[in-house]
């Protein structure tokens, strides 16, 4: 746990830019990334030794085993996380990813950036993070439905509206959510919405929850554009990912004008220089089972995509996209983090150098959680808003963070990642010397 980043940890801004580059796996690493940045904020703060070792350390980890009994009879046991990394502003929050290669120093990053999240859109959580090996991709809907409602039972003391509330991440969905809210319920013998948020609408879900992370991103691409003093007409965008986040950010600033010139893909990219038509796109994926081959555009090269020119970059699938190796040849001004983690602590040298303009993915993604907190707050006071106000709401708190980070920067003249993390551990520690530590 307390394994310290051996170039960037304590070093400033200006240090770390000249550093060697760090061995390949290390930069990889989720947690490592995580500390670096944590390390390179609390430094910047002047923050007091014991109160950085209170924030650096997860309050509780669980690790379940989980048996289930396969559609073919045999019996797997999967192995499941959830890590609360802080409850100082609040009960822990954050999603559950199901895949192969999850793993628990990636959950444990994870859950720490929703706590860092959190206190950037100035929501009353801290963080949390779920995680269960396994490959859905193989797994049927009631393969699938076993392991969620084991893993639910086996991390049912964890979780409550006033602990823990999960939500969906990679691979895990309404359907997902739905069934962790009846597993709970039924051990506790009453119907318990708030137990966790992205659920179907039918069942306490919040309008405007699918498309809010996408939404999210798209609010902060206009405030990122605003610095430049472009129009959405003006701006191209690639798109790595077009799942919940990449997919619904594409169709919304598709909508408000951007040019989407690029969706990129596990199997594939495709690319319009005048912009793709992304219903059409996506109706090609359903119909195919793949964004290639679509007649609105040209399939190119996945990695080659990534370093076309454009005014925003926005990885939305996983971490480690930007890093040393690529960050060097991207030709992007704004990089918007709608992914968790997607750029290294090393790329971020080379981004700075670069002068790109980075959204962090605290700030860039966080309208997914914000959203989650409307249908938190919904659940628990049984009236639900339309989807106007959830909009709007999420509209106000967006760009208040933005500001709220653009103005950290501004004050301490560091880049924006560095001035996200520092308004989060403000926020944070405050919360924590209010509270006192009881022993
Ligand atoms: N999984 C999303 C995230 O990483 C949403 C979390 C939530 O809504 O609690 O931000």
């Amino acid at each position: 746990m307390s394994t310290v980043h051996p170039v960037t940890a304590g070093a400033s801004e200006q240090e770390q830019t000249g550093a060697g580059p760090l061995a390949w796996e290390q930069e990889l690493n989720p947690w490592l990334a995580a500390e670096a940045r944590f390390n390179l904020a609390a430094g910047r703060l002047g923050m007091d030794e014991g109160l950085q070792k209170v924030l650096r350390t997860p309050a509780r980890e669980l690790t379940v085993y989980i048996p289930v009994m396969l559609d073919d009879g045999r019996i797997e046991v999967f192995t499941g996380y959830r890590v609360q990394h802080s409850i100082a502003r609040g009960p822990a929050k954050g999603g559950v990813r199901y895949a192969p290669d999850v793993t628990l120093e990636e959950v444990r990053a994870l859950s720490s950036w929703m706590t860092w999240k959190c206190a950037v859109a100035n929501i009353p959580f801290g963080g949390g993070k779920g995680g269960v090996i396994c490959d859905p991709a193989v797994l049927s809907q009631s393969e699938l439905e076993r392991i969620t409602r084991r893993y639910t039972a086996d991390i049912l003391e964890f979780i409550g509206p006033e602990k823990d509330i999960p939500a969906p991440d990679m691979n895990t969905n309404e359907q997902v959510m739905a069934w962790m809210m009846d597993t709970y319920s039924m051990h506790n013998r009453q119907t318990t919405t708030a137990v966790v948020t992205g659920k179907p609408l039918d069942l306490g879900g919040s309008r405007g929850r699918r498309e809010a992370t996408g939404r999210g991103c798209m609010i902060a691409a206009l405030e990122a554009l605003k610095r430049f003093g472009l129009e959405p007409g003006q701006t191209r965008v690639v798109v790595q990912g077009f799942g919940n986040v990449g997919g619904m950010a594409a169709v919304l600033m598709a909508r408000a004008g951007f040019k989407i010139v690029c969706v990129i893909e596990y199997d594939g990219a495709v690319y319009n220089a005048g912009g793709l038509d992304i219903g059409a796109l996506m109706e090609h994926r359903r119909e195919t089972g793949s964004i290639t081959g679509f007649a609105g555009g040209e399939d190119m090269d996945r990695q080659e995509a990534l370093y076309l020119p454009c005014e925003v970059l926005l990885p939305a699938a996983k971490e480690n996209v930007i890093t040393s190796r690529t960050a060097p040849k991207l030709n992007c001004r704004i990089l918007l983090e709608g992914a968790n983690g997607p750029t290294t602590a090393p790329a971020d040298e080379i981004l700075a150098e670069k002068g790109v303009f980075v959204v962090p993915d605290i700030l860039a993604n966080a309208g997914g959680v914000t959203v989650s907190y409307f249908e938190w707050v919904q659940d628990r006071m049984g009236y639900f808003w339309s989807e106007q106000v959830v909009n709007d709401r999420l509209t106000e708190m967006m760009v208040a963070g933005f500001d709220s980070v653009m103005q950290y920067a501004q004050a301490h003249g560091v880049h924006n990642r560095t001035a996200a993390y520092m308004l989060a551990l403000d926020r944070v520690a405050f919360a924590i010397k209010l509270r006192g530590l009881y022993a």
